[in-house]
């Protein structure tokens, strides 16, 4: 009896510590049933994602609650990432973010537009008092919407604790229908060493799958010989929307034994860039299909690894017959595995992967600066996690800096002398980098400083000096010159620029600064006339439009309105 009674109490200490998140502290911050687009962790461009994507019926304008009381802690808008975002402090510490929103709730609209019209500037960003501007559970705070990098009409939601972490908002109780067991699309096998081979080859295999009636998989069996690892492509689908998300836990078991497991439970926004160290990068980039390895190779600093042995690398040896399991589960357990059966066979490799090799090796424990006449490339320290040769060319003002394929995890300078060109010419050039086949160039942001033209980038790949001579384009979206426009809500303007880009506007009326809020997307600044600027019958509106090399065109038009 005793035994027992330790034995239960043992049992629920134990449960409790798998999840010290507390429970049901947080409701929804929505009001219709929770459907994903996107899971915490899933693997984005250049980083994990932070939290929760929440459908929104692909509408914009439902209601967005304060999911537990606190304080507006913060408030961004910005024309990009999270568009219009806001951030409640909770008394435990937590704190919830919520983002791509279309608009705040009137208590909030209010004291943001007050500080926009202050400051003259639509992007802002701000940390309200403590009382200013108190939340209780289930306050509307916000309708959802699209602003920002979003894709479509969705919520971002996020909960990180008192040290800025994101942690999986599952944690606290979410509830998300899911009972479909998560999907493999690609396996694939890796010789580590020169003399490591799999299946008689020392280049990296695709192995083919074999879907089991139950939803597992299974590999044709391998031979194999040395240090060997594996990566894979897995996605989870939820029950009520197609949505490929992300898994929430991947585990291997060697000859029954545990040797790595990585879950997505939380990480730290020091560590998200690192997640070009999970993928196979190279393959990502080449193939557009994100491979996460199931070994840790070096300078990998990501902290969701777990029961790792021999940094989940496996060592065949000869005649020896192995089992290797992958196991991918989902939030709710819902549990996928792969069998493949590994037999040590020892020989040659037949083929042995070729390293490029060129006069200009990168150490990546030290500084490395590349330099000619015209051209200076300097990589600080750990700008790249593994030590190779580099392909660097340089063909008049082309600049050739290997493929874009390799992980870069710190910004590194290319400096162009240009005292060769004559100042008036200079005005509108600018670094670009040339994209895809045709080699397209692509604005890269260009700061200048007597006879230097400097980019600070995260991309290798082609570089060139480019000219932009064409002004930025303005036009209004359904009015024209002298109308009236008594019954507008709001006044719409198009702006373009085809080359360098839009840098910045300025809009006013009447020589009064307003706010036009700017959607990159679909090219528009939009002023909402109740935010009661215009007073007068007759009106002149006024928009400056500049672009990223300083070509400019102003806009105006007169309307009337009473
Ligand atoms: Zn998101």
């Amino acid at each position: 009896m005793r035994n027992t009674l330790f034995l239960l109490v043992f049992i629920s200490t134990f449960s409790q510590a798998q999840n010290i998140y507390p429970q049901d502290y947080f409701r929804s911050p929505l009001d219709i049933e929770l459907i994903l687009s996107g899971t915490f962790a899933e693997l984005r461009s250049n980083h994990f994602h932070s939290g929760l994507d929440l459908k929104t019926k692909q509408r914009e304008g439902l209601n967005i609650y304060a999911t537990a009381s606190g304080y507006i802690s913060r408030i961004r808008v910005s024309h990009y990432g999270y568009g219009k975002a806001i951030y409640i402090t909770h008394p435990n510490g937590y704190v919830t973010v919520h983002g791509h929103l279309q608009r705040f709730s009137d208590r909030v609209e209010a004291y943001v537009k007050q500080r926009q019209y202050e400051k003259e500037s639509y992007e802002i960003e701000l940390f309200p008092d403590l009382n200013d501007l108190v939340v209780t559970k289930g306050d509307i705070i916000a309708y959802s919407g699209n602003t920002g990098g979003s894709g479509g009409p969705h919520l971002h939601f996020e909960i990180r604790d008192n040290q800025e972490r994101p942690i999986n908002p599952l944690l606290f109780g979410l509830k998300i229908k899911d009972s479909k067991k998560p999907t493999v699309s690609s396996i694939y096998a890796y010789p580590i060493n020169d003399l490591s081979h799999v299946n008689g080859s020392n280049l990296k295999q695709k192995l083919r799958l074999i879907p089991l009636k139950n939803g597992d998989y299974k590999t044709e069996d391998l031979t194999a010989h040395g240090k060997i690892g594996f990566a894979i492509n897995s996605i989870d689908r939820q029950d009520l929307a197609a949505n490929k998300n992300g898994v929430y836990k991947i585990e291997t078991l060697y000859n029954g034994m545990k040797n790595f497991t990585i879950d997505f439970r939380k990480f730290s926004f020091g560590e998200t860039k690192h997640l070009n160290r999970l993928i196979d990068y190279k393959h990502y980039k080449d193939k557009k299909e994100r491979l996460q390895k199931l070994f840790r190779d070096t300078n990998n600093p990501l902290s969701m690894y777990d029961n790792v042995v021999d940094d989940g690398y496996l060592i065949i040896y000869d005649t020896l017959s192995n089992i290797y399991k992958v196991k991918i589960t989902d939030f709710d357990g819902n549990e996928t595995t792969i069998n493949i059966n590994i037999k040590g066979v020892d020989k040659q490799p037949n083929d042995v992967a070729a390293r490029f090799i060129s006069p200009y090796y990168i150490t990546s424990d030290e500084v490395n600066t590349l330099e000619n006449q015209k051209i200076k490339v300097d990589f600080p320290k750990q700008t790249f996690y593994d030590d190779f040769f580099i392909d660097y060319k340089v063909n008049g003002d082309t600049l050739t800096l290997h493929k874009n394929n390799l992980a870069v995890k710190k910004s590194f300078t290319i400096t162009y002398d240009v005292s060769n060109y004559a100042p008036e010419d200079l005005k509108q050039v600018y670094i670009a980098r040339l994209i895809g086949y045709k080699n397209y160039p692509s604005y890269s942001s260009t700061i200048r400083e007597e006879n230097k033209l400097i980019t600070r980038t995260k991309n290798l790949g082609k570089f060139c000096l480019a000219r932009d001579i064409v002004a930025p384009v303005i036009t209004p979206v359904s009015f024209k010159d002298g109308q009236w426009l008594s019954k507008y809500r709001f006044l719409k303007i198009k702006i373009e620029d085809k080359e360098s880009g839009i840098s910045n506007y300025r809009a006013s009326i009447n020589d009064e600064w307003i706010l036009m809020e700017y959607d990159y997307k679909k090219k528009t600044l939009t002023y909402d006339f109740n935010d009661k600027v215009v007073t007068d019958t007759k009106n002149n509106l006024k928009v400056i439009v500049t672009d990223n090399v300083g070509n400019s065109t102003t806009f105006e038009a007169s309307f009337f309105r009473k």
